[in-house]
């Protein structure tokens, strides 16, 4: 296809997005306004499906064995690559929508019903998933383990942020529950008797900080004691804590794991007490795929917008994102929402989420998103060197 018909089907998607402005500006606010905590989303994902559905897209739902995923899917003229658009639209406990998952949800169905108005011309296969509870519960993670994601060529979705960034890593993520079991006995009268498991947690915090001295500083290991004991006067029989061990690499968190694992059957030893280790859950470390980031950088440019020059290494969290990010090519770029220093997870985050540069960010992400998935459409070249990319 010649670059002045790619132009052309360009301008349209962007056009019929920007008359669904009003529509998905309502439904990423009325989102914000019923935040619906990890897989509790039932009215965030219903609204979606409806939308879809209202567009012409077949809708699976639940998928993955997650009551509020689904799948949305329009299939062009003919066999070609299979795009899919992810919606986050889980909200934070009490907070509320302070990491701007409305408005991925809001980008990412503008992007696919704008797509929508060209596939009847286009080879290949669209798809809206809807992927709940990104904050801490792993939609991702479990629906890439169902197989959700087998088949997608492309998997793309934004994130908003202070910064404009088009990419920058995400750490591997592995969540660790300690528990200690001891004896209880009088803690003054007889405390021989008993075995402190309180004790054996709180060695396990400083074997983990010996620890810190020597391990990658792109590492992070930060842990709470969900619980201490039930009274001064009794040595505590039990005691827990859970723990996050994130690093850059997939091997190397793994590692990492099994030394924080060492550290608590060491104190298991020194305290006489037993331990059990739970693992409750991983997320991988994130893989973009360069020539697909490159791509949306130049549709994002071409509305306007610039990014911010920042350390991909720096400041980093780690997302559901990047498990999908291992079974197929996949971006997760951010897009300003308001001043560059806005925290995450804060009140400041929730207001800007429902704030007309939110919803600016919103719309133009979801043109980014569909011209980015058109180029992977329409230049077999282009896929060609998206599918044969190894992430370093
Ligand atoms: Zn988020």
């Amino acid at each position: 296809m010649n670059e002045t018909t790619v132009a052309k089907t360009k301008s349209v998607v962007r056009e019929a997005i920007q008359a669904l402005r009003p529509q998905l500006i309502d439904l990423s606010l009325r989102i914000h306004g019923h935040p619906e905590t990890q897989f509790q989303e039932v009215l965030a994902a219903q609204w979606l499906c409806e939308a879809a559905e209202a567009g012409g897209f077949g809708v699976q739902k639940p998928v993955g064995g997650l009551e509020t995923a689904f799948r949305a899917t329009y299939k062009g003229k003919g066999d070609g690559p299979t795009v899919a658009f992810l919606a986050e639209y889980d909200a934070l406990p009490k907070l509320g929508h302070g990491c701007g998952h409305n408005l991925i949800a809001g980008a990412s169905l503008g992007a696919a019903l704008g797509m929508q108005q060209v596939m009847g011309t286009l080879a290949g296969t669209l798809q809206l998933i809807g992927t709940p509870g990104e904050e801490g519960g792993g939609g991702k993670v479990i629906l890439a383990q169902a197989g959700v994601f087998d088949g997608v060529d492309v998997a793309m979705m934004f994130h908003p942020s202070g910064k404009t960034i088009l990419w920058k890593h995400a750490l591997a993520r592995r969540k660790l529950f300690i528990e200690f079991h001891g004896k209880s006995a009088h803690a003054a009268s007889a405390p021989e008797k008993g075995i402190n498991a309180l004790d054996a947690t709180l060695l396990t915090f400083q074997s983990i900080n010996g620890l810190r001295q020597h391990m990658d500083s792109s590492a992070r290991i930060h842990g709470i004691i969900t619980h201490g004991g039930d009274a001064p006067n009794i040595v505590p029989d039990y005691s827990a804590s859970l723990f996050y061990v994130r690093a850059l690499d997939d091997d190397y968190c793994d590692e990492l794991l099994e030394r924080v694992k060492n550290c608590a059957r060491a104190a298991a030893l020194a305290t006489g007490s037993r331990v059990e280790l739970e693992m409750q859950g991983a997320y991988k470390s994130l893989r973009t795929n360069m020539p697909l980031a490159q791509a949306f950088k130049a549709n994002l440019e071409s509305l306007g917008w610039q990014f911010d020059d920042v350390d991909p290494t720096k400041s980093l969290g780690s997302t559901d994102m990047a498990d999908v990010s291992h079974l197929t090519a996949a971006i997760h770029p951010y897009l300003s929402i308001g001043p560059s220093d806005l925290a995450g997870h804060s009140t400041e985050y929730v207001a800007a989420a429902a704030s007309e540069r939110g919803q600016q960010a919103m719309i133009a992400a979801a043109k980014a998103l569909a011209m980015t998935a058109l180029d992977v459409l329409l230049r077999p070249a282009l896929f060609a060197e998206i599918t044969t990319y190894r992430s370093a």
